[in-house]
This record gives structure tokens, C-alpha cells and sequence, in this order.
């Protein structure tokens, strides 16, 4: 298929797109532009959303019928100074590539989500987070400012001083604001090239919120590991990772800043379930964490990692997703207010024994922050936990979904590919907010994805 009247100028190609947890797929008309002009495409053409690299967990970037905007041409570097550690760049650019552009010169960017592959248009639309959201805050927070690309606005430049309002709903805004064209972001000065990561083992889930809240303060990054497939007192037992770079042990300028990432064709939301069985299912989930918390145990305790594995751990562990097949994982992501951190442990331990199904992972991070709009950002525990898709996944999901509505936990929208508008109309305090403050800047609805038509955004 090519470009015609109604179609935009670069060819347009039929594209089977799924997220990146596999519930979610699309025969997506997909068009990729390199050029400026191209990529401002008129409203005349219709709905559309961008598409960063895919690695959004629900389907952010397809799946409502309109155009799919491939953004990965626009990756270029486009200006660094070394005295603020400004840098500028396309939306599509990857965190990797940025990551080998900045490290050989002395500077990363504080907060980074766990991939490589994901694009700064994806970071800004989802307002990540990373390691250390306790002390940097979400990605927003080192946006200094960005172009929009808009139909019924044209080009615009957004930051807090300038159009605050639209930079506010565009962070964390999910795409549906328009085209961010270029984003200049605050690097910061890297301490080190590489990171002390040491484990310090947990007994239960029950102490987890101490642990962090007293280890956070001599901490660069911090995050946990738990087995959710034990049973009593046991439940929960896992460790605690604390990152700290290691000052002044080595030489910033040799440091290549590199490490795996996958080509885009070989990229999960392209090939899930070509190559492997459903090898993680229920059946599995649980030796499978007995095996991950022994093979942590046996290992050292303190070792030295290069700051690229430590930022992006799972670029070297993708088979991880792989090994739950064709039909995918779940994933649901919560930030926990501190004062239900004790109701979650004893009711989730409660809640998975009722069913089949078992977590393959669950995670905790600490955040401080203030909730507003979509974004995934406020203070307290915020827990990972995967399941694979079975025959009772879905039944245990609504159950969280309950859970999390007595909790009062705040969800992350771009984690849950499921996740049911009226859970997420209950969680996030700024949704009604959002949906009114979007209508006033494009009351044509131009930007639409499957999660915002299944939200009723
Ligand atoms: C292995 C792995 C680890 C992860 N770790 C973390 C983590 O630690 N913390 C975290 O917060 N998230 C994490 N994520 C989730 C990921 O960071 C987000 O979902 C991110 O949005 C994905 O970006 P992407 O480039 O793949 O964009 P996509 O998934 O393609 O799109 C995401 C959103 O960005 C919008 N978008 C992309 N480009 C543009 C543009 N140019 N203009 C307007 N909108 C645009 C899309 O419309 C969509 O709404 C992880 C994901 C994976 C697969």
C-alpha cells in the first residue's frame, strides 16, 4: 500500500503490532516518516497516535483504528552543551543510543526506565520512572522542554514556563496530545562508569517498607526481589538491591557507555512467541523463583557492575519475557500508600492463595511524589508483580483489582494492558482532570490509541 489522497505521503504499511505483554494485538496501518513535513500530518488524515519503539506494556501506541505513527526515524542528536549537560534531541531517539552519546563525555540521564530500546517520546508520554524515584522524581523532571506537533496548533514549544499547562498534560499524557518532534532534557554529571550493587537478603515481605525507607537515604538505586510463591511466614522472602556508583575508581572518558539492545526487527512487540513454548506458565512459576532466589543467594553478595547493566538490567535477560510464549504475561503495577503497606502483605498473601495462578516476579521500588493526571507518580510502596496468561489469570487480576480499589492504590496505566476503566477512573486522582483538560486542547480527539478508547478517554 502506498500513499494516496487519503493516505499520508510515506508508504503505509498493514502491521501486525502487539504489546508488549501480549494481550493486545492489531493489524495496525503503520506509517513511518523521516521527514518534518511528513510527520505533521494534517487532521484532514485522521485519527492517529505515535508509536515509539513498542515497549509500552499496554497497547499506548495502536489499536483504535486510526493511523499508527512510527516514530523511529526521528532519532537524531540534534545538540549537547558539556557545561550544562543540555541535550537535545528527536523523539525517537533511544535511551541507549542517548546513553553511548553521553557517557564517554562524563554525563547520563538520572532517571531511566529498565530498556535500552525505549524512546525519549515514550518516556516523556509515559513519564517514567526509574531506580531511584524516591530521590530524582519521574522523567518530567529532567524535561527542560519539547516541541508538540499538533494539526489544529501547529508546531508549539512547551515547558514550565512556557504553555504549562499543555507541557503538564503532554508528561505522562499517554501520546494524546499531539507529536513531540525534539525534547531537550538535563543530563547530569555521571559519577562513575560503573555501580556497587549489594544484596541484603529479606525474610518476608513484611519488613519491606522499613528496609527501603532506612536504606534509601545511602542509596544511588534501590529496588527489591520477592517470591510470591511461598507460602507463611515465608511469604515474600527475597532481598533488597541497593545501587551506589563507584566514585572515582576509573576513567569516565574510556567508558563506551554500551551494552546490548535488540535490533528493531528482533524487537518482542514484533516477534512474541515466534521462538519459544509458553516455558513459564503456573506450573513453573514457582521453581522458577526458587531457582532466581537461590542462584541470588549463592552469589556474591557485593559485586561491581558498568552503570549500562545496572540502568538497564534486562537487556541482558529479554528471554525472560520470551519464556512465557505467544499468549504473554501480565503485569500490574501499584504505588501502595505507606499506611496500607501492612493490609497489602497480609491480603495479597491471602488473595494468591485463592488461585492458580502465581507471580513469576514481583518487585518494589520506594516513591515520593504527588499523583496527578494519568502519571504514575505519589508517595509510597510501588510493587511489580507478573503473572503468566492462563486459565484463571483473568479471574485473579479483578481480583487485585479490588484489592487495590480497598488499598487506594494509584496504577499504572502504560504496565496493565487489561486494565479496566473504572479501576483506573478509581485509582488515578487527576483522571477526570485529564480527560476535561485534553477535550479543551484538541476537542476533535485527533490522538487515540486502544488504551485511551478503552479507558473513555
Ligand atoms: C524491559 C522493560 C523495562 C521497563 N522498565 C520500566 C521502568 O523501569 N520504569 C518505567 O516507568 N517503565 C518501564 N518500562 C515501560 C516503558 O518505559 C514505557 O512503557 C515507555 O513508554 C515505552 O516507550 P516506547 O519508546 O517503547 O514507546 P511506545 O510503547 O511505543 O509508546 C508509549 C507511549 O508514548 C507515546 N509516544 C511515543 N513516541 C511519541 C512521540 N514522538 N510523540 C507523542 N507520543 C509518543 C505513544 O503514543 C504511547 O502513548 C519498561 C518496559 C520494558 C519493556
Amino acid at each position: 500500500m502506498t500513499g494516496g489522497k487519503n493516505s499520508p505521503t510515506p508508504p503505509v504499511a498493514e502491521k501486525r503490532i502487539v504489546s508488549f505483554d501480549g494481550g493486545s494485538a492489531s493489524e495496525a496501518r503503520v506509517v513511518r516518516p523521516d521527514r518534518y513535513r511528513e510527520i505533521r500530518m494534517p487532521a484532514s488524515l485522521g485519527p492517529r497516535i505515535c508509536l515509539g519503539a513498542g515497549y509500552s506494556y499496554a497497547p499506548l501506541g495502536f489499536g483504535s483504528g486510526g493511523w499508527t505513527v512510527d516514530t523511529s526515524r526521528f532519532n537524531r542528536l540534534l545538540g549537547f552543551d558539556s557545561r550544562t549537560g543540555d541535550v537535545e534531541c528527536e523523539a525517537g531517539t533511544t535511551l541507549g543510543a542517548l546513553h553511548r552519546f553521553l557517557a564517554p563525555r562524563g554525563f547520563f540521564l538520572a532517571i531511566q526506565p529498565g530498556y535500552p530500546g525505549i524512546t525519549i517520546g515514550g518516556c516523556v508520554a509515559a513519564d517514567v520512572h526509574g531506580k531511584n524515584q524516591f530521590r530524582d522524581g519521574n522523567f518530567r523532571s529532567q524535561v527542560v522542554s519539547l516541541r508538540l506537533f499538533h494539526p489544529r496548533h501547529g508546531d508549539i514549544d512547551l515547558s514550565l514556563s512556557r504553555e504549562p499547562a499543555v507541557f503538564e498534560l503532554t508528561c505522562g499524557g499517554l501520546g494524546l496530545t499531539g507529536t513531540i518532534l525534539t525534547v531537550r532534557l538535563k543530563a547530569v554529571r555521571l559519577p562513575a562508569a560503573s555501580v556497587w550493587m549489594v544484596r541484603q537478603p529479606l525474610a518476608s515481605f513484611d519488613g519491606v517498607l522499613d528496609a527501603l525507607t532506612e536504606i534509601a537515604p545511602a542509596s544511588d538505586f534501590l529496588y527489591t526481589w520477592h517470591d510470591f510463591t511461598r507460602n507463611g511466614p515465608a511469604f515474600g522472602k527475597g532481598f533488597v538491591v541497593r545501587g551506589s556508583f563507584a566514585s572515582g575508581e576509573e576513567d569516565l572518558a574510556s567508558s563506551s557507555g554500551g551494552g546490548p539492545c535488540e535490533s528493531e526487527a528482533m524487537a518482542l512487540p514484533f516477534r512474541r512467541g515466534r521462538f519459544f513454548p509458553p516455558l513459564l506458565n503456573r506450573h513453573t512459576a514457582k521453581p522458577f523463583n526458587s531457582l532466581y532466589g537461590l542462584l541470588q543467594r549463592i552469589g556474591p553478595r557485593r559485586r561491581r557492575v558498568s552503570i549500562f547493566d545496572f540502568l538497564f538490567p534486562v537487556a541482558r535477560k529479554m528471554f525472560y519475557f520470551d519464556l512465557f510464549g505467544e499468549s504473554g504475561f501480565h503485569e500490574v503495577q501499584w504505588i501502595v500508600p505507606r499506611g496500607a503497606v501492612p493490609a497489602l502483605s497480609r491480603e495479597l498473601a491471602r488473595l494468591l492463595r485463592r488461585f492458580q495462578t502465581r507471580p513469576t516476579l514481583a518487585s518494589c521500588k520506594i516513591f515520593e511524589g504527588t499523583p496527578a493526571l494519568l502519571r504514575f507518580d505519589g508517595s509510597g510502596l510501588c510493587l511489580a508483580l507478573d503473572f503468566p496468561r492462563g486459565s484463571d489469570s483473568e479471574a485473579l487480576l479483578a481480583a487485585l483489582d479490588g484489592l487495590g480499589r480497598d488499598l487506594g492504590v494509584i496504577p499504572n496505566v502504560a504496565k496493565d494492558s487489561r486494565l479496566p476503566a473504572a479501576a483506573a477512573r478509581a485509582g488515578l486522582p487527576g483522571f477526570s482532570d485529564f480527560r476535561t483538560r485534553l477535550l479543551g486542547w484538541d476537542p476533535d480527539r485527533l490522538y487515540r490509541s486502544e488504551t485511551s478508547e478503552r479507558l473513555g478517554l
